[in-house]
């Protein structure tokens, strides 16, 4: 056996401990909820791994988390039957949080507990949350499949030890030595009232010993019992995989507390749909629309998002093939009776059974999204401010649900002249004016550049109303939605503008007269500009700028032109 030996943390690692410690005191108990679900995690990797080697089971696929207390060495010890680290994997995952989030992960800390929980599960540092409450942790561990087992403790200060240990069962064991003012922690109803609030969900059971009832004797005296009883285990959480369950049996909190298990959220979910599908294809699926976006929302490789079980059992966490990307915030649990256990990547590609359970969960959160819409559009608002961008992705990338996404894009508008988005296209349908037959439309690379922008005159002298678009994304999401309504979108710096059938009789006349008046200035302009533009025309778009610039009907608008140059083409 090896002899013990010391390892520092990186020097982030203690920056991180003493300010994840400060900023989550307010809510220590999640450290229970940290642990229990690795533990819950470890033993779906190893339910996984087992499908193609059930050596791995060791005899005992029994697979539990288990929870222990002694009140008077002030411990808590969680373990699970899970799949085990071996000596590496305990110092790649537990001794030097190598992974490169690190950094960022104390950058974003805010002090605000909720918050700062939250980022937690995001960034994948939950089991430093043990020291929230201890000021010793000592883990021990024996990976399945292996004999060796290891030894990792830590006062969460001064680096970390490891030494080989002689662990017979498989698996991980975390023993907890409480600090002193942590105590209520070393008791039983503390312990379960915790779990029940935050494990219910957890599909595996986790396990404490039964309160041991005294017993007593006639005179009411606590009997002196020769033999020390067994304890007996009992399951303390509800350990059913809560999308099994039927709704009518689910509460709000049941599916709020496992949204934030499943999201690594720390705030509720806006919504959710909760699906049982029968028939040629069977599966469950229970989708969620979070109220605050992923710190990873806008990065390309993002963890989490749909996680796909297959008759109960965890395969991966899937965020390309379950959900398009402009639905990319979704979170949930799909879950397949038609797939086979063995499912790889691969197959999952190009599979007709993960296609039509993609196509119809799109169907149901778009519903959803549009239902929120309808009926409660604050809290759709609050959606919109938040994903929007990412929603405004759809028209391009998924043509089949065009007019439904359509639907839910929200604008800003010369109507309300304010940055927020709330405009919807009905909104705008509905206040077209006699004889306005197009959707206008403007794009700048600033709400106040939208604003201003000249060719908004005419519209504004006439009272037409024109959308604003400044996000990145606007250009992209107008290529993808040319129509709404059977009403074509138009910008308005592009093309002729037909606003004619809009024109009084006297406007018209008094348009004609100035074009006659004005053919001789052309003719010098055109002369001059010769090979700098295609045309010199008379426009009736300005009220009070002297000129502007307008694009080919063809060509493609400024701003994308800057956005082709900027990415070098
Ligand atoms: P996350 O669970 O988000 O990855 P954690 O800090 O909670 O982040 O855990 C870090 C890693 O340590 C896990 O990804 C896993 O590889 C390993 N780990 C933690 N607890 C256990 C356990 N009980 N059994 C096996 N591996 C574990
Ligand atoms: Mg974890």
């Amino acid at each position: 056996t090896q002899a013990k030996e010391s390892m520092q943390f990186q020097t982030e690692v203690d920056q991180l401990l003493q300010l994840m410690i400060h900023s989550l005191y307010s809510n220590k108990e999640i450290f229970l909820r940290e642990l229990i679900s690795n533990g819950a995690d470890a033993c779906d990797k190893l339910r996984f791994n087992a499908i193609s080697d059930d050596t791995l089971y060791e005899g005992d696929g029994d697979l539990r988390v288990e929870v222990e207390f002694d009140e008077e060495a002030n411990t808590v010890t969680i373990r699970d039957n899970g799949i085990g680290m071996t000596r590496e994997q305990v110092i790649d995952n537990i001794g030097t949080i190598a992974k490169s989030g690190t950094k960022e992960f104390l950058s974003k800390l805010s002090g605000d507990a909720a918050k700062d929980s939250n980022l937690i599960g995001q960034f994948g540092v939950g089991f430093y949350s043990a020291f929230i409450v201890a000021d010793k942790v000592s883990l021990t561990t024996r990976a399945a499949g292996s004999t060796e087992s290891v030894t990792w403790e830590s006062n969460g200060k001064s680096g970390f030890t490891l030494e080989a240990a002689d662990k017979a069962s498989r698996g991980t064991e975390i023993v907890l030595h409480l600090q002193e003012d942590e105590k209520e922690f070393a008791n039983g109803y503390r312990l379960r009232n915790v779990i029940s609030t935050y494990s219910d969900h957890i599909s595996l059971p986790v396990m404490m010993y039964k309160n041991e009832m005294p017993e007593y004797d006639e005179e009411g005296n606590v009997k002196e019992s020769d033999e020390p009883k067994a304890k007996e285990w009992e399951v303390v959480n509800k350990a059913k995989a809560l999308w099994t369950q039927p709704k009518s049996e689910i509460s709000d909190e049941e599916y709020q507390e496992f949204y934030k298990h499943i999201a690594h959220d720390y705030t509720d979910a806006l919504a959710w749909s909760h699906n049982n599908v029968e028939g040629k294809l069977e599966y469950k699926s229970l989708l969620y629309v979070p109220a605050k976006a992923q710190m990873d929302l806008w990065e390309p490789e993002q963890r989490n998002g749909i996680k796909l079980y297959v008759q109960r059992v965890f395969i991966m966490d899937d965020t390309k093939n379950l959900m398009p990307n402009y639905l990319r915030f979704v979170r949930g649990v799909i879950d397949s009776n038609d797939l086979p256990l063995n499912v790889s990547r691969e197959i999952l590609q190009s599979n007709q059974t993960v296609e039509s359970m993609k196509k119809a969960s799109v169907k149901k959160v778009l519903g959803l999204l549009d239902k929120m819409a309808k009926n409660e559009p604050e809290k759709y608002q609050s959606f919109w401010d938040e994903f929007g961008k990412v929603v405004k992705e759809g028209p391009s990338e998924d043509t089949s649900n065009k007019e439904q996404i359509a639907k839910l894009i929200r604008f800003s508008s010369t109507e309300t002249d304010v940055e927020k988005q709330n405009v919807s296209l009905e909104d705008y349908v509905s206040r077209m004016q006699e004889g306005q037959e197009k959707i206008y439309y403007v794009t700048a690379d600033s709400f106040t550049a939208a604003k201003n922008s000249p060719h908004l005159e005419v519209f504004r002298a006439k009272g037409i109303e024109v959308l604003l678009l400044s996000d990145r994304v606007d250009e992209w999401m107008i290529n993808g939605l040319t129509e709404f309504d059977g009403k074509q979108l138009q910008s308005v710096a592009k093309g002729e503008l037909d606003l004619g059938s809009l024109d009084s009789e006297e406007d018209k006349e008094e348009q004609k007269k100035t074009e006659e008046e004005a053919q001789p200035i052309l003719k010098q302009l055109k002369d001059v500009l010769a090979d700098k533009v295609e045309d010199v025309r008379v426009s009736h778009r300005l009220t009070s700028s002297p000129s502007c610039i307008v694009l080919g009907e063809q060509d493609m608008a400024l701003y994308m032109q800057q956005l082709m140059k900027q990415a070098g083409h």
